[in-house]
């Protein structure tokens, strides 16, 4: 199965590293330098173009920043360039009405389109465990699954063209608000004189116990592998966050749910954004909720 693989960055460079282990054919194209020599390094071919990459591909992949690449990779690179029975997926993180407008351009020239908006971080990717929530008609799933299995723990269908977006941004819903409380329960807990590593270990098997708190703990300390004992460098940055949330807030707004929650931790992930912090894993905001932006310096 030859593979053009387009977008090479944090994430990218995990997901070909992936696909090239499991003895995948991949052509990887980016517009960085830098980006193609890595994926050469990870046992890839590389393209001087998108169009060229996915020239003779059987299976077409993006991972872009934002719709507006997306949106002009597949339009002037993807849909043009891929053969007729190229299978076309779009596993970057972006709104429902541009992933459903490219896919219909998409089947309108005779090829066959998902999104596959993935959970896991740069870590699922290096390590080929991501979660993969896929919008695709049912009778091609698992032509969609095999295509992305090597790089996965997890496949899982959420509904037709779009709904791999619609799970993406609800499921980062949860994630924001979870987190946010949180950081709130250890801000206020440090408040009340309660030593953090005691409740830690009360909240873990309690009630409060999410994956913000034993997976991300914000406080650093009580979980060795979060982001909070590396200065809250690596992991999953505010900057990503505030723009799920932003997506998030775009869908409830256009359809009328109610998200006040969601609403809130944009306005503060936004916040946090705008004060410089974009670049911090997102449980860095236990910092400004302690009025301790300082110690981040
Ligand atoms: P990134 O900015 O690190 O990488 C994007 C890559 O796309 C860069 O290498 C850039 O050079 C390349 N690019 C931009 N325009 C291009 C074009 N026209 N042609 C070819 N290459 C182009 O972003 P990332 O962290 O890898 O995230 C990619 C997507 O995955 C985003 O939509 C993000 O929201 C989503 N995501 C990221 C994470 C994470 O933890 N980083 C987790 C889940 C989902």
């Amino acid at each position: 199965m030859r593979t053009a693989f387009i977008g090479l960055g944090n994430m990218g460079s995990g997901m070909v590293a992936s696909l090239a282990r499991a003895g995948r054919e991949v052509v990887a194209f980016d517009i960085s330098a830098e980006a193609l020599e890595g994926a050469r390094s990870a046992g890839c071919e590389t393209a001087t173009s998108a169009a060229a990459a996915v020239a003779g591909a059987d299976v077409v992949i993006t991972m872009l920043p934002a719709a507006r690449h997306v949106s002009q990779v597949w339009r002037e690179a993807v849909i043009p360039n891929s053969g007729p029975d190229a299978l076309l997926i779009d596993c970057s993180t972006i709104d429902v009405d541009t992933t459903r407008a490219l896919g219909e351009a998409a089947q309108s020239a005779g090829r066959l389109a998902a999104d596959a908006p993935v959970s896991g971080g740069i870590a699922g990717a290096r390590d080929g465990t991501l979660a993969f929530m896929v919008g695709c008609g049912e009778e091609h799933f698992a032509r969609v699954e095999a295509a992305l299995s090597p790089m996965a723990r997890a496949v899982i269908r959420a509904g037709d063209l779009g709904a791999g977006q619609a799970a993406k941004i609800c499921n980062n819903m949860i994630l924001a608000v979870s987190m946010l409380g949180v950081c709130e329960a250890f801000a206020l807990a440090e408040k009340l004189s309660l030593d953090p590593e005691r409740f830690f270990e009360i909240a873990s098997k309690s009630s409060g116990q999410c994956w913000s708190l034993t997976n991300y703990c914000p406080w650093p300390g009580p979980v060795p592998s979060a982001p909070s004992n590396r200065d809250y460098h690596g992991g999953f940055l505010t900057s990503l966050m505030a723009k799920d949330l932003r997506l998030s807030q775009e869908a409830a707004s256009r359809t009328g749910a109610s998200t006040p929650l969601g609403a809130q931790a944009l306005a503060l992930y936004a916040l946090f954004e705008g004060l410089g912090y974009g670049q911090r894993d997102f449980s860095a905001v236990l910092q400004l909720l302690r009025g301790r932006l300082a110690d981040l310096a």
